[in-house]
């Protein structure tokens, strides 16, 4: 029902990264952005099929989610209403949102918390209306998420991704299973103590030999971030001319490099880091650059 869209996959010639290859969905579209747009290809689908027009979701001020599901919203034709946690504020993200015709609704913290409860209250009646988790976490998402394995023309010893809420990592770690591949799946959580990942993906999928989850480039955790992380960022993006977010790619990126310098992981080992966009990303944490 929606264009599949292939998002290319090139090559990095950047020292130290030897073998190393990137799959570009950060090019999918500026704001309806990498995984955020597989996440809501099947959601979207089923909104159309069972006939509603309206997507309610939720998320935070800086959420990339927001934005993707405002701007595919208007793209393909739905209204989009989404509770932001938190007291109001503006910033860019929510610019964005606001032009793509989203309605926000700030919803202090312990109200947010119940999010079903809050669709009830507000949407309940509204036979258009559809609900989107935060993150868009769903089984649909993980469909979506599949696809980037699916697409692939070659194999690889390893496929690294960031995860928040783990969605898109199982969804690869689906793909990889269903194709009885031997490919490793690394796996970056960006949140402190992110060994509850695991919990997550197993809501998907079983959790096999191909799983590793690295729980020690968060970094500080969400939003968080250090000097040494911003220096990455930096001469990456200036060696490689791609752009990549504090939030989530870099600390994927950086742990690639790091495990290679540890040995854990072969320089000739063939290795595919999926770039899941987010760049926005970027703004909401300016001042640390
Ligand atoms: C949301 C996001 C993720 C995390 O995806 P999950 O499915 O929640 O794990 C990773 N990278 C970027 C750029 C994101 O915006």
């Amino acid at each position: 029902m929606f264009q599949n869209i292939y998002s290319p996959v090139q090559k990095l010639k950047i020292n130290p990264f030897s073998n190393l290859f990137v799959k570009r969905d950060d090019l999918i579209d500026p704001y309806i952005s990498g995984n955020k747009w597989r996440k809501l290809k099947f959601i979207l689908e089923r909104a159309t099929i069972e006939d509603k027009n309206h997507l309610i979701t939720f998320g935070g001020a800086y959420s990339n989610h927001l934005v993707a599901t405002a701007a595919a919203a208007a793209k393909f034709g739905f209204q989009s209403t989404a509770f932001v946690r938190g007291e109001e504020v503006k910033n860019e993200m929510l610019l964005l949102c606001s032009l793509y015709g989203m309605k926000l609704i700030f919803t202090n913290r312990e109200g947010y918390k119940d999010k079903s409860l809050l669709f009830e209250k507000k949407f309940g009646q509204d036979k258009n209306a559809y609900f989107i988790d935060e993150g868009g976490a769903s089984p649909e998402a993980v469909m979506g998420c599949t696809e980037i394995v699916d697409e692939l023309r070659e194999d690889y010893d390893h496929i690294f991704v960031a995860a928040g809420t783990g969605t898109t990592a199982a969804g690869l770690l689906k793909a990889i299973q269903n194709k009885n591949l031997d490919t490793k799946l690394h796996v970056i959580p960006i949140l402190k103590g992110g060994e509850f990942i695991r919990e997550e993906i197993s809501k998907y999928t079983k959790i096999s030999e191909n799983l590793n989850l690295h729980t020690t480039y968060h970094f500080g955790g969400y939003a968080k971030t250090q000097p040494e992380l911003i220096a990455f960022i930096k001469s990456f993006t200036a060696q490689t001319g791609i752009l990549i977010d504090p939030v989530y790619t870099a600390k994927m990126f950086y742990s690639i490099l790091d495990l290679q310098k540890q040995g854990k992981i072969r320089e000739t080992d063939k290795i595919l880091a999926i770039h899941t966009g987010g760049l926005l990303g970027i703004f909401g944490m300016k001042d640390k650059f």
